[in-house]
């Protein structure tokens, strides 16, 4: 993997083809420099002594979960030499949004995940100019946020890894081209409070608003939560660019100085007219290509959790295009779509063979064979495998693919589900066993109450903004009917504490951010889960689903809410 910033478009759309047509080759090439690399790591060294035949390591080579190889992390977390896992130092580790134990997975990196993002980055540009015309004169607004990082008892920073590589060196030296020029300073996406930040990038994006091209952020949430702001401020941000000074309440001097440079304390009371003329408008469909006139595209990855707001970003975007940018996780960067402008039902990403070597372990048939990128065939599901340069070997992602086509002979996958994710508005990822621990910490206050859990089941309600949890119970009480529970106010909020507390780091990171709303409990009236029982085809085998997906369901279930609690705070 070499930075391709320098290159040009020819060179970049080359380069693109080589890669997609020598899959095969490369994923050996680079399997075979990752275990001569590690060949000297404890890890690598309990397997296959020595040996860097692919043979061996498929042979040897265990497969595994995080839990399963969480102790070697956890001592190089705890500052023992890295070169237990990875020849190549470790120097930082990703909280990666999936869970071990209800704490956030530590994933181990170093400075060769920064290449392979900024890698694709480069591509993507090379990518999305080819298919969208016009990009090249403008500026993005990209709602990118940097989170606070904190430090492995080692002193190695943690952090998310979109925030590490904004603070990274590969950002702050990134190339000019249209690709990476942006609305808001670099001072705004680097602040730490980011109530301020948004509200900065939007004034930035409004000020600016006849240059802005593309309206992005990482993933679609982003987006939504953004344009919820928009609601929230716009007279407030109309008052600012009135008269060209920047609310007192921002006071992160990062964004104060960089704001006081955009807006240059000049009034524009033309441009406030106009934004509050458009802003005050009853219905906000298609309030985007109003205030922004020249956007080409929207750029947010819109698949796998991020799919449910593609409707909402439809009503504010109108026709827009969605771009879905690329497909990565802490462990490494999978590849991107090569395709940009195909529907968001239609989005496969592209695997670039250079990035990790990559394997696929069929979800369907008997053949027990793990197969190699080159072997995958269309129409198939897999879960994936990732094995990089810096210190993970075949450890399963927990994602699902399918293959949907190729591009010369790399295939291209749909993303299916992540497993046993069963909750999520963000980027949080409660699975059922989270699920069943909270409401099991629920049950405990009830049952103190004279109360029993007849049923439960949840939904990710992302009508509101932001979106939050709902947790329908049916309960029983023994001694009053059912419209005795609506006056048990203080259990339920009690019932609503417990859950929430027994969520993970990532859920209370959402609620503590704002991202997340307060979850809510909804009860529901005798006899609602027998009712939901009856939509099935199959009663014999009927288990009340942990999440409810289906319309009908959930309108049998909101038809019988008797009451609703949450905790404001
Ligand atoms: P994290 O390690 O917290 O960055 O989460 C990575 C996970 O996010 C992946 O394994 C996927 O489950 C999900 N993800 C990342 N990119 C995409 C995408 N383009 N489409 C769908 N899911 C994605």
């Amino acid at each position: 993997m070499s930075t391709i910033s320098k290159f040009n478009e020819e060179e970049k759309g080359k380069l693109l083809e080589d890669l997609t047509w020598n899959v095969k080759q490369i994923q050996d090439d680079l399997l075979k420099e990752i275990l001569t690399l590690n060949a000297e790591t404890e890890y690598i060294q309990n397997f296959l002594h020595g040996s860097s035949a692919k043979e061996l390591f498929k042979k040897n080579l265990p497969i595994v979960a995080y839990e399963d190889v969480k102790p070697y992390i956890d001592r190089v977390v705890n500052g023992e030499p890295s070169n237990i896992i990875s020849a190549v130092p470790i120097t930082n580790f990703f909280l990666s949004s999936g869970t071990s134990g209800g704490a956030n997975k530590m994933i181990p990196s170093n400075n060769k995940f920064l290449e392979g993002y900024a890698f694709i980055i480069d591509l993507l540009e090379h990518v999305i100019s080819k298919h969208v015309k016009g990009v090249e004169k403008g500026k993005g607004m990209l709602f990118f946020l940097t989170y606070l990082e904190s430090k492995s008892p080692c002193g190695l920073p943690i952090a998310a890894g979109t925030s590490w590589y904004l603070k990274s060196d590969y950002f702050k030296n990134r190339p000019s081209n249209w690709y990476y020029s942006y609305t808001s300073p670099d001072e705004v996406m680097l602040g730490s409070n980011t109530k301020q930040n948004l509200y900065c990038h939007l004034l930035c994006g409004l000020v600016q608003r006849d240059e802005v091209v593309r309206i992005g952020s990482t993933f679609a949430s982003g987006l939504v939560r953004a344009i919820k702001v928009l609601e929230d401020s716009w007279k407030e941000l109309c008052l600012n660019i009135r008269s060209g000074h920047l609310s007192e309440w921002i006071t992160d001097s990062g964004c104060r100085n960089s704001m006081s440079m955009v807006l240059g304390g000049q009034p524009r009371p033309e441009l406030s007219d106009k934004i509050e003329k458009i802003c005050s408008q009853k219905s906000w469909k298609g309030i985007v290509t109003k205030l922004w006139p020249q956007i080409k595209y929207i750029e947010a990855i819109v698949t796998g959790s991020m799919a449910k707001y593609v409707p909402t970003l439809k009503h504010y975007c109108n026709d827009l295009p969605l771009v879905s940018t690329i497909y990565a996780s802490s462990e490494t960067i999978f590849g991107l779509n090569i395709d940009p402008l195909c529907k968001p039902e239609d989005i496969s990403y592209t695997l670039m063979p250079n990035l990790s070597y990559f394997e696929f372990i069929p979800m369907e048939g008997d053949s027990g064979d793990v197969l190699d990128l080159a072997d995958v065939k269309i129409g198939c599901s897999y879960q994936l495998l990732v094995t990089n340069l810096w210190g993970l070997y075949r450890m399963r992602i927990g994602d699902v693919v399918q293959v949907t086509g190729f591009h010369n002979k790399a295939p291209q996958f749909r993303f299916v589900r992540r497993e046993n994710v069963v909750l999520g508005i963000e980027t949080d990822q409660t699975n059922e066993e989270d699920l069943f621990k909270a409401v099991n910490r629920a049950n405990l206050v009830l049952d103190s109450s004279d109360l029993r859990l007849v049923d439960f089941t949840s939904y990710a309600d992302i009508s509101t903004s932001p979106g939050h949890y709902v947790i329908y119970l049916e309960v029983q009480d023994k001694n009053e009917d059912v419209k005795g529970l609506v006056l048990r106010e203080k259990i339920f909020l009690e019932c609503c504490l417990a859950m929430e507390d027994s969520l993970d780091d990532e859920y209370k990171y959402g609620r503590c951010h704002g991202s997340i709303g307060p979850l809510e409990i909804r009860v529901v009236t005798d006899g609602t889960f027998d009712a939901l029982m009856e939509l099935s085809t199959s009663k014999a085998q009927y288990k009340t689903p942990t999440c409810i997906t289906s319309e009908k369901a959930l309108q049998v279930l909101e038809t019988n809410v008797v009451a609703r609690f949450f905790n404001a705070q």
